[in-house]
């Protein structure tokens, strides 16, 4: 059976439920299909979000479907959305369990996805002693002693930035560092030291980060890492679908949302690159926005009664 509903949302994170919400609350019929794959499944606690500081993913995603379940035009899927086709006036989505739904509007609030770590022992420590954000996770780490796994224009960048949360750090390049002498002077002046053989193993123990030990012998101890994941992505279906893509894995959109393809829109990190949660639930809101003004536009067009 296809169910026809006025717009479905392909993710369930912040965005697409902030989307859904708005959507609901607009009397739009929206289906949100969620495979529940979030790049901060790793972590525990999520920070900086008001009212939310320090909830886990999973506790924010229960409060929102419990708020969502005030709108009884919203519904939620737990599947994959495995192909999207546009049609002249709809969207035919196919999931992985061989359900169809179609749309008026789609909305991609898919996220991204990490590349796989490729330094051993990075997956075990990663989302409890080391992560990728410190305006999610410095706070936790101030004034600890913790490496930073970084290179190219990233490592000063990320160097000014850990340096408002603690003084004691170093930098681990795992390989020759691709840092300019202008880069590497700066460092030099302020005390940073720069490690680059490559990483044999970071040694753990129930996911607290004990020691970066490199190809050299060098055992570096330490308390916590900032490292620079590499990222794409979280779904194969808007490049599928035809819509255009950065270089690095972002959906292009205007403003509001909208992408290149007429009726489908992206927000959150899956056309960001801000990653901070409520950066993404903002712009699923005013996404929806921009969605709900169509629909209604379209709607108000094909009602016309006086000539
Ligand atoms: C380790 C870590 C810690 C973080 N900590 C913080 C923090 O403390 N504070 C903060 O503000 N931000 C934090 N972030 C960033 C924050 O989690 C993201 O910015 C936010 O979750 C993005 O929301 P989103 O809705 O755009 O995408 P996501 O939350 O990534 O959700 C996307 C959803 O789409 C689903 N999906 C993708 N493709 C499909 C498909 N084909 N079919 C069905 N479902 C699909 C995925 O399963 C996922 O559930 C952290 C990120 C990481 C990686």
């Amino acid at each position: 059976m296809n169910t026809k509903v006025d717009v479905i949302i392909i993710g369930g994170g912040p965005a697409g439920l902030n989307a859904a919400l708005v959507l609901g609350r607009a009397r739009k019929s929206v289906i949100v299909i969620d495979d529940l794959q979030p790049r901060n499944i790793v972590t525990r606690e999520t920070h900086g979000f008001l009212t939310r500081d320090g909830v886990s993913p999973r506790e924010f995603r229960k409060a929102a479907h419990e708020e969502l379940e005030a709108y009884p035009s919203v519904s939620r899927v737990s599947d994959t959305a495995a192909a999207v086709t546009k049609n002249e006036d709809d969207f035919e989505i196919t999931t992985v369990s061989g359900a169809m739904y179609s749309s008026k509007k789609l909305l991609f609030a898919v996220g991204k996805k990490d590349l796989p770590l490729s330094v051993d022992g990075l997956a075990e420590v990663y989302g409890t002693s080391a992560f990728v954000c410190p305006y999610c996770d410095g706070w936790e780490l101030r004034d600890k002693k913790l490496i930073l796994i970084v290179d190219g224009t990233h490592a000063l960048h990320l160097a000014k930035v850990i340096s408002g949360w603690t003084k004691d750090y170093s930098i681990c390049t795992n390989g020759p560092a691709e840092l300019t002498d202008e880069d590497r002077g700066e460092l030099t002046r302020h005390g940073v030291l720069v490690h680059e053989p490559a990483i044999r193993t970071i040694e753990s123990k129930a996911g607290m980060v004990q020691q970066v030990v490199l190809e050299d012998g060098t055992r570096l101890p330490c308390e916590g890492i900032f490292f620079a994941p590499k990222l794409t992505s979280g779904s194969d279906l808007p490049l599928a679908l035809g819509c255009e893509m950065t270089e690095t894995g972002s959906i292009l959109t205007d403003e509001y949302g909208k992408t290149n393809i007429s009726g489908v829109f992206s927000a959150g990190d899956a056309a960001s690159e801000k990653y901070q949660a409520i950066a993404a639930a903002a712009s699923g809101a005013l996404t929806a926005i921009m969605i709900n003004g169509e629909l209604n536009g379209e709607a108000w067009e094909a009602n016309v009664t006086v000539e």
